[in-house]
């Protein structure tokens, strides 16, 4: 947990979400502004900065990321027709917050760059 971020307060229950999924690994919770009609952040629950600072101890979890984006496109019906998965990572990336998290977005033929 690290004080100022925004995704570990989501996670430990202090910040407002709509959580759509969690475990002991990792919460899954809609984007506060979404750009497609499903619009989800999965982001695990240790704080970890970026794929910048990923250690070979996380490969586990960043399975488990993705894994889970399958399960959680199914749910939403979006699987058929499709999705996109993104990781912003750092600032000539994209990155607003500074806790790893891959976009699930969908329910839209996609466009770039985001939605
Ligand atoms: P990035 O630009 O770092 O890849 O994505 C950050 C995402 O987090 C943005 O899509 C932004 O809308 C979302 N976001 C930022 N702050 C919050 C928040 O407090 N709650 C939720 N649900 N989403 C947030
Ligand atoms: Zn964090």
């Amino acid at each position: 947990m690290t004080d100022s971020c925004i995704f570990c307060k989501i996670v430990s229950g202090e910040g407002k979400a709509t959580i759509v999924y969690r475990d002991e690994q990792m919460t899954a919770f809609r984007d506060r502004h979404p750009v497609a009609p499903t619009h989800i952040l999965i982001v695990p629950n240790r704080h970890i900065e970026s794929v910048g600072t990923l250690e070979a101890k996380d490969e586990q979890l960043m399975g488990h990321l993705f894994t889970a984006a399958r399960k959680l496109a199914e749910e939403e019906g979006i699987s058929e027709g499709g999705y996109r998965l993104i990781t912003n990572t750092g600032s000539n990336g994209g990155q607003t917050v500074f806790h790893l998290h891959v976009h699930l977005i969908g329910g839209q033929r996609m466009r770039y760059p985001m939605g």
